[in-house]
């Protein structure tokens, strides 16, 4: 067995379908009692929903998450907490409300309460975004990290199939580039294999009928599991690249994972052989690119940068940005094979690895 170091996050999970009840003993819990509900304006109905069972406890609702954080919103937000005098807010939705606490949170210091909706894992990391002049920065605080977090499946039943399975590769990704992490270790990587296991294992059933319950169940175990790698060890080129596109051209957060992650883990495959095994393993293929890609097209994903709406002009600039700036990962940034990569990606060519 080699040295490690692993940091557990401190986060409080509640899971289970139906777990939503719980909300006002977690407020309790917290030792708040004027919490401020966020959501997107999209799913402002399940926030009224939140406030209606907090009662007294809800301060009041913010309806207006959207993608990337934009630095106005979050002095909204911010400055909508303070008027109301909250003691917490209570984040009900996927990254981009979650991403909204956050902000919050990084600000005052309040706690806050996330109900994740999607598989895209922020509540379980301490990293924050924020966009200033069309630059999306992130950077980490453990200040951010929500303290509690009810998973009840019930609220992904609404979830659309093609979000449902574009947000699962999304988590996926998270699992697969901590298999290869610098700093991964035993315990990360046993959370990125079932997290991959259960997640993948959802998918076709959630696609027979995107109201089974037992599979969203199983989908958002998955989903934890995977964030809370995120939230553990350092990612690698996937992430760089994905963080560039959707930034830099505007694309879609969660297809812009599901098509690249294929070819990241193709171009990194002999550099990381055992993680490239147990990735294969989780998700029953033959090559871990290979069995990403297939699980992608097999549930109607798109596997093509081109049908996203990245501009082809765009993939010398993308390869560019990839490694401007050096980060850990397995096989060397190497400019060329990188813009190799992204042309596949871009034509959607199925990798062989
Ligand atoms: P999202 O939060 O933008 O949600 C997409 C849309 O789906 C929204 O309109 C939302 O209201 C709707 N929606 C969400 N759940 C729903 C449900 N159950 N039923 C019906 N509609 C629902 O998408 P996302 O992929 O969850 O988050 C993407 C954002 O999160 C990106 O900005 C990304 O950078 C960020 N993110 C951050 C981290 C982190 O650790 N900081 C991790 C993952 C993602």
């Amino acid at each position: 067995m080699q040295a490690f170091v692993y940091t557990a996050r401190p986060a409080r999970v509640v899971f289970g379908a139906g777990a939503l009840q719980h909300l006002g003993r977690e407020i309790d819990l917290l030792g708040a009692r004027r919490a401020l509900v966020l959501s997107t304006p999209e799913q402002a109905a399940a926030a009224r929903q939140v406030a209606e069972r907090l009662g007294d406890r809800a301060a009041g609702i913010f309806a207006q998450a959207v993608m990337h954080v934009p630095i106005e919103t979050a002095r909204e937000a911010r400055a909508e907490a303070a008027r109301l005098g909250a003691d917490c807010a209570v984040a009900i939705g996927g990254g981009s409300t979650i991403g909204l606490g956050k902000a919050i949170a990084l600000d005052s210091g309040l706690p806050i309460l996330a109900i994740p909706t999607t598989y895209a894992g922020s509540e379980m990391t301490p990293i924050y975004g924020l966009t200033e002049g069309g630059l999306k920065k992130t950077g980490r605080d453990g200040r951010v990290l929500p303290k509690t977090v009810i998973y009840d499946p019930e609220l992904t039943l609404t979830l659309p199939l093609a979000l449902t399975v574009t947000s699962a590769l999304n988590a996926i990704a998270h699992a697969a580039e901590g298999l290869y992490a610098h700093d991964g270790n035993p315990i990360t990587a046993l959370m990125a294999e079932e997290g991959l296991r259960a997640t993948a294992a959802a998918l076709p059933r959630l696609c027979d009928d995107p109201r089974n319950l037992e599979a969203r169940g199983d989908a958002l175990y998955g989903a934890w599991l995977c964030g809370s790698v995120l939230g553990a060890v350092a990612m690698g080129l996937h992430h760089k690249l994905c963080h560039t596109l959707g930034g830099t051209f505007n694309l879609p957060h969660a297809e812009v994972h599901t098509v690249i992650l294929p070819h990241a883990l193709a171009y990194n495959a002999a550099h990381a052989p055992a993680a490239m095994e147990r990735i294969a393993r989780a998700l029953k293929g033959e090559h871990a690119g290979a069995a990403v890609f297939d699980l992608a097209r097999r549930h109607g994903a798109p596997t093509a940068l081109r049908d996203l709406g990245m501009p082809a002009e765009g993939l010398d600039r993308a390869a560019d940005l990839a490694v401007s700036t050096p980060y850990p990962n397995p096989r060397p940034l190497e400019r060329r094979a990188i813009r190799d990569l992204l042309q596949r990606a871009f034509d959607g060519t199925r990798p062989d690895r």
